[in-house]
């Protein structure tokens, strides 16, 4: 059978998915061409995937970069046009060449460009579980109203997904509630009194999964869980107590869905981000991920334990967040992104990270208005992001 070639946009394209996704790609050139390209600060990498993949246009965060990126490429003879800055990504991400949008920027950085795809009714493919976190009703909406067809890539969503059938309108009848799994992260059996001295290179090595340094603290203190909490919330619009949270350390069962009827879907394979990127990309379809495949006779144990909320405090807040008023979840991420940067930088210690998220909860309360649009809520990121900053600088002293 011939397909139509998709013509992709990845945003983040320099990241850990993004570099998966090109991987996926490069294994099916009759499906897919790449005709953008972004990335944020790596010019180098950047410019490496423009010779690589010759796409029509590429972005970078900063103008002048940007220029300079244009030059070397002309210089080498590509026809690649480098844009700039955020309208940047909002255009590719919209342009009316592009079938698919890749969202694999980091960060609520991704909300702008990810509303701008699905208000033009794009095949968008959501790894920034942040936009979704942050734009809520707003992204659904625009989800709808422009047509978008939005595939989860999020490992344990595109489980959940994959578990349920094409037809949306059935799932609430279908689903009793969902169990998203977890690793645990590097810190699962560590005597939590010693968690204060994590250092980042510590807490950005993960047992099971390489991924994007912000992700990997996030797993670490199971923020990376609480941000997928409200992710699965919206994409499969369930109440917070219909979203559950179980630790299974091995990361095969890479999620479940307990129907009405008690029965248990899940999805199993090796923690390999291609299947999750490599279904979105063929949804409905199935094509080679290139993945190694699961062998169920050296498989050893599955095993399951509850989230300790002494040693994960984090988690906890999701449910805090659904529960409190719209926007308070735009308020966690906000005060997550900060607390998570500072410490990458060396700023304040792991535990900090959870008292800056805690305390910005309690402090900043929502005050959006009933039809909030990204301004309201990018007012009310900047809000937040202002708070944690002043606890970050007391953590520092
Ligand atoms: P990463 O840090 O490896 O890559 C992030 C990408 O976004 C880079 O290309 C970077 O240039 C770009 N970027 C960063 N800040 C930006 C900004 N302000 N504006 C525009 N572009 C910006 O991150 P990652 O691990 O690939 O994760 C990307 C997203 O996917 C995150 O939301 C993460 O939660 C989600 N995700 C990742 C994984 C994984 O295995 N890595 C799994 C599930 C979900
Ligand atoms: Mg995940």
């Amino acid at each position: 059978m011939t397909v139509a070639k998709q013509r992709l946009a990845i945003l983040g394209a320099t990241g850990s998915v993004g570099l998966g996704t090109l991987d996926v790609v490069a294994r099916h050139p009759d499906r897919f061409e790449v005709f953008a390209l972004t990335a944020h600060a790596r010019a180098a990498e950047l410019e490496a995937l423009c010779q690589r993949w010759k796409p029509r246009y590429a972005a970078l965060g900063d103008v002048a970069a940007a220029k300079a990126l244009q030059q070397r490429l002309r210089a080498n003879g590509l026809a690649t046009e480098v844009l700039a800055g955020e309208p940047a990504l909002c255009e590719l991400a919209a342009h009316e060449a592009v079938t698919t949008v890749m969202a694999a920027i980091v960060g609520a950085a991704g909300l702008a460009p990810c509303l701008a795809a699905a208000r033009a009714g794009k095949r968008l493919l959501l790894a920034n579980k942040e936009a979704l976190v942050v734009g809520g009703a707003l992204f659904m909406n625009a989800v709808r109203t422009g047509g978008a067809t939005l595939l989860p890539i999020d490992s344990e969503h595109s489980a959940i997904f994959q578990c349920l059938p094409e037809d949306r309108s059935s799932w609430s009848e279908r689903i009793d509630h969902i169990v998203l799994t977890a690793s645990g992260g590097p810190f699962r059996s560590r005597d939590p009194a010693s968690l204060h001295d994590i250092t980042p290179e510590q807490a950005v090595a993960h047992p099971n999964w390489v991924m994007g340094r912000k992700i990997s603290v996030d797993s670490a203190t199971m923020m990376n869980k609480a941000l997928e909490v409200i992710e699965a919330r919206w994409l499969f619009d369930l109440v917070p107590e219909q979203v559950r949270v179980v630790i299974h350390p091995q990361s095969i069962i890479h999620s479940m869905v307990v129907c009405r009827d008690h029965s248990v879907l899940a999805q199993l394979g090796t923690p390999d981000m291609r299947v999750p990127i490599a279904y979105g990309l063929a949804f409905p379809e199935r094509i080679a991920s290139g993945a190694s495949r699961l062998e169920f006779e050296t498989l050893k144990d599955l095993s399951f334990e509850p989230a300790d909320r002494q040693r994960f405090p984090g988690l906890f807040l999701a449910w805090d967040a659904l529960r409190a008023p719209e926007g308070s979840a735009a308020v966690l991420n906000a005060a997550n992104e900060e607390a998570v940067a500072a410490f990458l930088a060396g700023t304040i210690r792991f535990t900090d990270i959870h008292r800056v998220n805690a305390e910005t909860i309690a402090a900043v309360l929502p005050d959006l208005p009933g039809d909030a649009g990204l301004s309201d809520l990018l007012a009310l990121d900047a809000r937040a992001r202002a708070h944690a900053q002043t606890l970050v600088k007391e953590c520092a002293r």
